[in-house]
This record gives structure tokens, sequence and C-alpha cells, in this order.
């Protein structure tokens, strides 16, 4: 099955393994040695191993007495670059990253699991709150399809969306616990918005939240934010704070919730390759950061 992420080196063939490439440098008494992972499609993954087997049979050779380890590193790295596709070392660096590879699988319709989960349960909570009182505003209908397309972005068309609104009957149930830890939040996100939506936030409104969010198995501290957020008014500085997040992830601030959760497994992902350290640890730190501020928070799956 294909995965729903771009390789970062070519950004146009899907992830398809992870390969490790070895290296040797010598100077003299002094050797750099070591390994380093790179996740993407099988070629570019292959380059990378390739290129690391030219450097190593360049450098490796100029240091005593490590340098007559070069062939060995040549030897490894020729048998990772014949390797084929790895899913079980892919998985297990995605899991590392905090990302689950199941998570990242298309079905037919080209839906990862959480994408489809995601849809059925936003439908669902929108069609409860345009039926709630028994019959379907024409108005309800319209603010209810934005809020799905800003949610879903291109996973579903927008008269897709109206028909499966206006319909009395209501749409399949959602199985909410299952639906994965970060598509939940942004399921709550997505009511949390609709309650705000006429601009009166009423109590039973958010009682109706709280539910949502104990249906959902959420932390109670996840749904008492997003419920808390939505007396804050938008000012200049919680754009500002948006902006930076959505820059860190390469979003835009009016980026489908959807494709933002994309654009943050794809920058885990890339995160994988960096040397494990100080450096990499801040740097999935502000991932995780600007994550959070622009769908309200992480669970886990
Ligand atoms: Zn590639």
């Amino acid at each position: 099955m294909a995965i729903a992420m771009d390789c970062p080196h070519c950004e146009s063939a899907p992830v398809e393994t992870v390969r490790t490439a070895w290296f040797l440098q010598g100077l003299l008494l002094f050797a750099r040695w070591g390994s380093r992972s790179y996740v993407g499609c099988t070629s570019c993954t292959r380059n990378k191993v390739l290129g690391s087997l030219a450097l190593s049979s360049v450098l490796g050779w100029w240091c005593f007495p490590w340098g007559i380890g070069t062939p060995v590193v040549l030897l490894q790295n020729v048998a990772s670059a014949m390797e084929g596709a790895n899913r079980n070392a892919l998985g297990n660096l995605l899991a590392d990253q905090g990302v689950s590879l199941d998570e990242l699988e298309v079905d037919a319709d080209g839906r990862t699991p959480a994408q489809k989960a995601l849809m059925v349960g936003v439908i669902s909570v929108i069609h409860s709150m345009i039926w709630a009182d028994g019959d379907a505003d024409e108005r309800e209908v319209d603010t209810g399809v934005d809020i799905a397309r800003q949610t879903l972005g291109d996973l579903i068309s927008a008269s897709e969306l109206r028909t499966a609104f206006l319909d009395p009957e209501a749409p399949p149930e959602p199985d909410l616990p299952h639906i994965p830890g970060d598509a939940r939040v942004i399921l709550m996100k997505a009511a949390a918005t609709i309650a705000a939506a006429d601009e009166v936030i009423e109590e039973s409104e958010r009682e109706e939240l709280r539910a949502l969010g104990r249906r959902l198995e959420l932390p109670e501290m996840v749904a008492d934010t997003l419920i808390a957020s939505l007396d804050q008014p938008e000012n200049e500085e919680s754009e500002g704070v948006k902006q930076i997040a959505a820059d860190t992830l390469g979003v835009t601030t009016s980026t489908p919730l959807a494709q933002v959760h994309q654009a943050y497994q794809a920058a885990r992902l890339a995160a994988a390759e960096l040397d494990e350290g100080e450096a990499r640890a801040q740097h999935v730190d502000q991932l995780e950061w600007a994550y959070g501020v622009l769908t309200g928070g992480r669970v886990a799956a």
C-alpha cells in the first residue's frame, strides 16, 4: 500500500523505505566513523547511500589504524544500496518520530485511516449540530460546509458535504475512541469552531463539547483548553503566534487542519534524518509546539 507522504528528497515519489549510509573519514591518527539514516523513495535513499560510499572510498583510507576498516564500510554501503524497500525499518523509524506507519497508508480512495476517520467524525458532528433543532437551516448548512472544508480541505468536495448535511437521515456514527489521537483533537477543534460560529457560546454548547471530549476519550485538559480559548477573541498577538507556528510547519494560518496534520508528520519524518542530539530534540519540540498552536494539541494515538 502506498504511503501518503512524499519523499523529502525528490518530492515526487512517495516515501518507501529507510536506508542506512555508513561513512568513514580518516585524518592521520583520527577517524570520523558512523552511520546515518535516510528516509525517502527507493531511488533517492539509494543515491544517498552511494554518495556516502563514494566519499568513504576516497576519504576512508587516510588514517592508521582505522583506515583499514574502509573496505568494510564500502561493503556495508553496497549491501544497504542493494536492499529492497524495508517496511519494518521504516515503521520503526516513524514510530521513533511519533508517527504510525499504519496511519499513513492510503485506501482505494486515496485517504489514510486517520483522514477517513476524521472525515466521518466531522460530518457526523456537524450533521447533528445542524439537525439539533429538527430542520436544516440553509445558513447553518453553509456554515457547516465552510467549517468542514476548513478542517478537511480537499478530502471531500463541498457538494458532497452539502448533500450529506441536507439529508435528514443521520450519517454513519463514527467510531470515536478508535479515531487516531491527533485526528480526535482536530475533530474536537472543529466542533468548538461550530459552537463558536454564531458568536454566542451557550452553556449548553460548552456542556456538549465537554461531553464530546469525554466520548473522544481526550485528556480533560485538552478539551478545557479548547473551550476556554473560545472566550478569547483573536487579537494581534495570537495572530502573530499562529503565523510563527504556521511558518514553522511550512503552512499558512488558513491551511485546513487535515493538511496541517500531514505537514507536521512530514516535518517529523524529515527530522529523523538529522543527527541525534540536542539540536534535533529542540527542532522536534518546536514542531510539536507549532502543531499544538494550530490544532489545539497533540495526544498519542
Ligand atoms: Zn525520492
